[in-house]
């Protein structure tokens, strides 16, 4: 079960807005998806957050798990709850595909830049292009999209990194370059990764071009550190 504390309050680094942080005690429920893009979906993601964008000034918040507690929350009665009396401050927004974009958008270091790139590509894939759930992509969205993956398939070197090739084999079979998605996927360790170059074979051979769900790999367990474990 997982278990959440009273939440921390934190403040927005450009304006003090003060938000709410939620403090998790622990879970052991773990659930996790991994998809075709390297991408990631767990039970957490929309609750323990690490970038955001503030709803009063629109503007970007990072490194959230890291901000300093700005005021103490009292600890509220064990009745008030039962009214459901809410805190006087909100919690932030989980980020969507604008706020890594615009992360991406305004980083100048190349290795950032890629990070984000990647990042937003993976949120992209996953609110847009996942198999079944395909979306309508507005014009200007599909312009960030192909900004981000033209970035990324120009940083693509030989000596990349194995999720990086996988990655790009992904953007590769997603618009269509089924056979340089193939090839690239030969650069990786089929040992290591076959639960990935194995289906991502077939996918092209079927010319599927959507975020595809890796199997394999799902309910993997995550332990994390809490000290009030719940037995
Ligand atoms: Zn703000």
């Amino acid at each position: 079960m997982t278990r959440f504390a009273e939440p921390e309050v934190i403040s927005c680094t450009h304006c003090q807005t003060r938000y709410l942080r939620p403090v998790l005690l622990s879970f052991n429920t773990m659930w996790q998806i991994h998809y075709s893009d390297g991408g990631i979906k767990n039970g957490l993601q929309n609750t323990v957050i690490n970038e955001s964008r503030c709803t009063h000034c629109q503007g970007l918040i990072k490194n959230i798990q890291n901000l300093p507690v700005v005021e103490i929350l009292s600890e509220r009665p064990f009745w008030r709850n039962w009214f459901g009396k809410s805190h006087k401050y909100l919690y932030l927004p989980a980020p969507s595909f604008d706020v890594y974009f615009e992360f991406f958008d305004n980083e100048v270091t190349a290795n950032a830049k890629l990070n984000w790139a990647a990042k937003a590509l993976q949120v992209f894939n996953q609110t847009y292009r996942l198999f079944g759930h395909e979306r309508q992509i507005e014009s200007e969205i599909s312009a960030q999209y192909h900004q981000l993956i033209n970035y990324i398939l120009q940083h693509y070197t030989a000596n990349a990194s194995e999720e990086m090739t996988m990655l790009c084999a992904d953007i590769y079979r997603q618009v269509g370059d089924f056979e340089t998605s193939l090839h690239l996927y030969q650069n990786v360790d089929r040992k290591r990764f076959q639960h990935i170059v194995e289906p991502a074979s077939s996918w092209c051979e079927q010319r599927i071009t959507s975020l595809m769900e890796v199997d394999g790999q799902k309910n993997t367990t995550q332990s994390h550190h809490s000290s009030r474990d719940e037995v």
